[in-house]
């Protein structure tokens, strides 16, 4: 048993004395990795370490690769969840409270102190970064901050004077997703189950009832030619409304989101749909009656739906059932023309569906398919007045505004996927937000430039570039600011403090200012921006800027050296929830802020952790905190678990079940570790050869995995992959009764433990001190390949390896117990025409008959009419072969296969079988053939006879 935790212990301590991952400029190539910190009102559970682990891994390889890696930490206090909890805590919340104490085990008395939002976030922030050293994550701690630091308060307020005089700050009304119970807006961050509020504007139209207006919503303005009637739901109690100086009918839920869109709304009567069924509305020169319909929602738009039965499936199936019970001689009008459809789409696809009523679910993918094919290959038809003639796709805008024009119709803003609830448990509405600060994310120039710095960028993996793409077109101006929370003012308006997710764009810079603050010799007291203008852009005069700055003269050019030696970020890590948000942010403001050479490089995503495969939730009771678990089961193992499930954007799935088949394995190595010493035998033998090839071949493929952080792969490669050819290496020296490979055995587990390093960082240490090295692993260097590849020492290997394969699968076959076994190799001609048929295959020519005829006219393999078969058989097995070893048979000359067989597999067989073993070649004629076997010997393929 390993004794995880202490060793784990010994090495952190060690790495801390030594300093290990402070991080200075020198003379190498830098390499500067950043992970999205955390939001510190919870511990962190295994979910969380994903990302960081990613990251750490990461930093490590590229560390022992050479580069100069910074990979440091700060913690995000900004926002309002923490305040909320904090106000939580003091109405004396039991659930909450509950959760503090039962889940996270947080003292009674410190809970006391959580009234206070930054007690929270401190408490967690110590909590996580214990965490986080525990993990062994190779963090420079000195760079350390929180988003509420005075100095970084003077950074954010540069950026956003920045912003401003860019252009990108704006102030006006907008929509934005709210919480009435917090009077704030929200984003992702605030929601239960992080959902990003994003919202559709319906268009009213106002049907007039004598002097009372009926609003309709609908996204389609241009079906208003096609109306027959309005569908009312008899059930819901209606509400008769003053808005602003009109009369409206609208569901309860309907008048309640008006209050938030600028409107002044006072409730005057209940009116019951009943009573307005079978009324008559008017709007521009047309009349319609109100009908029933069980389909209208009164949590949908105003809870009165127009009817268009000619386009809408639900309007059409409604319409269905009212006539069946009713005598009503209204018929759809159709008014778009669209390819593929008929007279009446709606009508068409009902009955294509087979669908019979109104409830049918399946009209909603009815009404999907009218709708998106209506939209693009639409034409409104003669009866729509002026407008015939226009494409839908164009015709919708020119009639909305038309409508607008006319004052027949309003706007109401509804959010996407509701009901979506903020953290505080208050259902979200969109609001019409006055003298809001936001963000321009709608400027076509910024969209552009942001575009340019994705197309540069590396994304891992690269599947996902496609969703940042769409992410940029479809960003609207962004809300900035909030009027609560923990954070920074905005500089021109202290009213508002600039919001999450717009004070963490560009903190990866304030990392390299972070470690004078915390040494002291930065502070905030005189701070303006020509300190940040020089710093990040080299702007101004050294001498002045430091005494206007309060910095001395040398600590300010070292802060401007350090920046312009670790900027731009090389490596941005995150979860993919923050595609559509963070990360896109992260490169809009960069691209707006600093000049093109300190543009991100790359992003790297990754999908979420299950456990036992499925999702982790407080409610599903199956969080496991992170310290927690690395106390069970190590720091190490916990790394691996997450990493083996999956490749970078799968979801992980961690389980019991392979954190103990990981420990297990992990075993096995460092139990190897004390039993081999370094030190090459005087004469490298044919396996040896082979063995070191296969190391390299290992490096090869492992390195390459690395570098597309296919980490999965990769850790399959150095514990698992190698291992059968490690076997067949230890048996074959076993059969030779060696005793001078130990040091071959450590050169192969030193390349592995270097390998794992990055991985098990802990555990590496203590393998690598356990093989009798005396510095560091993570300071060594990445293994390479020692090209000690020898290429007939691979072929003869293969050919052992490949002719056992084949003795066992007769025997299985034929169930004999064998007497005696024999060989034949094949004659020389055939070892020169299968050179050149391996050649031919390489070249891409596969054809037989033209390689058939290019033999023959060779004086040297023209024996090949003999035999044609054989040109068949090989070009199969070549084709089986990995590409590289078709090259090695094409290139290379060929090896004698008796001598290899003769003395190198005899005793294998003698091992493996229990009985003798004779070779000869095929046309020996003294050779043993009782059932005339060796004429079917082909090169690398001895043929075989058994007795
Ligand atoms: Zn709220």
């Amino acid at each position: 048993m390993i004794p995880w935790n202490d060793i784990e212990t010994k090495w952190r301590a060690k790495w801390s004395q030594s300093k290990e991952f402070e991080i200075e400029p020198d003379s190498r190539t830098k390499k500067f990795i950043t992970v999205a910190y955390p939001y510190p009102n919870s511990p962190q559970h295994i979910g969380h370490g994903r990302t960081y682990t990613l990251a750490d891994v990461h930093a490590r390889f590229l560390r022992m690769n050479g580069y100069n890696t910074l990979f440091p930490m700060g913690f995000h206090y900004t926002g309002t969840p923490i305040l909320g909890m904090a106000k939580r805590v003091q109405e004396g919340d039991k659930e909450l409270i509950e959760n503090f104490e039962k889940l996270y085990h947080v003292p009674p008395d410190t809970i006391k102190e959580f009234v206070e939002p930054v007690k929270i976030a401190d408490y967690f922030h110590e909590e996580i970064k214990q965490g986080m050293i525990e993990m062994g994550y190779s963090i420079d701690w000195r760079r350390e901050f929180t988003t509420i630091d005075p100095v970084y308060k003077k950074f954010i307020e540069w950026q956003f004077r920045k912003l401003k005089s860019l252009n990108f700050v704006v102030q006006g009304s907008h929509p934005v997703g709210w919480c009435p119970k917090d009077q704030n807006p929200v984003s992702q961050h605030d929601t239960l189950g992080d959902v990003e509020p994003d919202f559709t504007e319906y268009i009213l139209v106002k049907f007039h009832l004598d002097d009372v207006i009926i609003p309709t919503a609908t996204l389609r303005p241009e079906t208003i030619f096609g109306v027959t009637n309005l569908w009312i739901n008899p059930n819901i109690k209606y509400k008769k409304i003053k808005v602003d100086n009109e009369t409206w009918i609208v569901s309860p839920e309907c008048a309640y989101k008006l209050e938030f869109l600028n409107k002044s709304i006072t409730v005057i009567s209940e009116v019951s749909g009943s009573e307005l069924v079978g009324k008559t509305v008017s709007i521009l020169d047309k009349k319609v009656p109100m009908f029933p319909a069980s389909f209208v929602e009164s949590q949908t738009g105003t809870g009165i739906v127009m009817s268009v039965p000619a386009h809408a499936p639900f309007d059409y199936q409604a319409l269905v059932d009212y006539q069946k019970q009713n005598s009503s001689t209204i018929q759809p009008i159709p008014i778009i023309k669209t390819e593929g459809f008929g007279e009446i789409p709606a009508k068409e696809i009902v009955e294509k569906m087979g669908i019979t009523n109104q409830d049918d679910p399946r009209l909603d993918e009815a009404t999907n398919e009218v709708y998106s094919k209506e939209f693009y290959s639409g034409v409104l038809r003669e009866n729509t007045g002026k407008f015939a003639g226009l494409k839908v796709s164009e015709a919708k805008d020119t009639i909305k505004a038309w409508l607008a024009e006319s004052k027949n119709s309003d706007i109401l803003l509804e959010l996407n996927d509701g009901p979506i609830r903020c953290r505080c448990g208050a259902e979200c509405v969109v609001k019409l937000l006055n003298n809001q600060w936001f963000l321009n994310y709608l400027d076509q120039a910024w969209k552009d430039k942001t575009n340019q710095c994705f197309e540069k960028m590396s994304i891992l993996p690269n599947e996902i570039r496609t969703e940042f793409n769409y992410v940029v077109g479809w960003l609207r101006q962004r809300a900035c600011a909030r009027q609560h929370g923990l954070g920074t003012n905005l500089p021109w308006d202290q009213n508002w403090i600039v919001e999450s997710l717009s004070d963490s764009v560009i903190y990866m810079a304030y990392y390299i200012l972070a470690k004078y603050v915390n040494s002291r010799e930065l502070k905030a007291d005189s701070l303006s921006d020509e300190f940040f203008e020089f710093v990040f852009y080299g702007n101004g005069d050294a001498k002045q800027t430091a005494a206007k700055c309060g910095v001395q003269e040398n600590v300010l050019q070292k802060i401007r050296t350090d920046f312009a030696y670790f900027y731009p970020v090389d490596a941005r890590h995150s979860g993919r929830d923050l595609v559509p948000n963070h990360l896109t942010f992260f490169v809009l403001n960069h691209v707006a802020i600093f000049p093109e050479a300190l543009w991100p490089k790359q992003i790297v995503v990754n999908g979420s952790v299950l456990m036992d495969g499925k999702k982790m939730s407080k409610s599903m009771g199956n969080i496991i905190p992170l310290r927690k678990a690395i106390q069970d089961y190590g720091a190490d193992p916990i790394r691996l678990a997450i990493i083996i499930s999956a490749e970078l954007l799968q979801d992980a799935d961690f389980n019991l079940e392979s954190v103990n088949t990981i420990k297990g394995k992990l075993e096995a190595i460092y139990e190897d570790c004390v039993r081999h010493k370094p030190g090459m035998p005087a004469k490298l033998q044919s396996e040896d050869n082979w063995i070191l090839g296969r190391l390299d071949h290992l490096i090869i493929q492992t390195t390459g995995a690395v570098e597309k952080m296919r980490l999965r792969e990769a850790l399959h490669h150095i514990l698992f992959s190698f291992e059968s050819d490690l076997q067949w290496y230890l048996k074959r020296v076993e059969v030779k009764r060696r005793t001078d490979v130990s040091g071959i055995l450590h050169k192969i587990l030193a390349v592995r433990v270097a390998m794992l390093s990055p991985f098990a960082p802990h555990l590496a240490e203590e393998m690598w001190e356990r093989l009798g090295n005396s510095g560091v692993v993570s300071r060594s260097a990445w293994p390479v390949p020692s090209n000690s590849t020898d290429s007939s020492s691979i072929q003869s290997e293969e050919l052992l390896q490949s002719t056992i394969e084949d003795i066992k699968n007769v025997l299985k076959v034929t169930k004999i117990t064998p007497q005696k076994i024999v060989l034949y190799t094949a004659d020389p001609w055939k070892v020169k025409a299968f050179g050149k048929i391996a050649a031919s295959v390489v070249a891409g020519q596969t054809n037989i008959g033209a390689i058939i005829k290019d033999l023959i006219a060779n004086p040297e393999t023209e024996n090949i009419k003999k035999d044609p078969d054989f040109v068949k058989k090989s070009v199969n097995s070549i084709l089986a072969e990995p590409e590289e070893m078709r090259k090695i048979r094409a290139e290379l000359e060929p090896i004698n296969e008796t001598a290899v067989l003769s003395s190198e597999l005899s005793a294998l067989v003698k091992k493996e079988f229990g009985v003798d073993m004779q070779v000869f070649t095929e046309s020996d004629t003294a050779k043993y053939d009782p059932k005339n076997k060796a004429r079917m010997a082909r090169p690398f393929k001895p043929a075989l006879y058994i007795e």
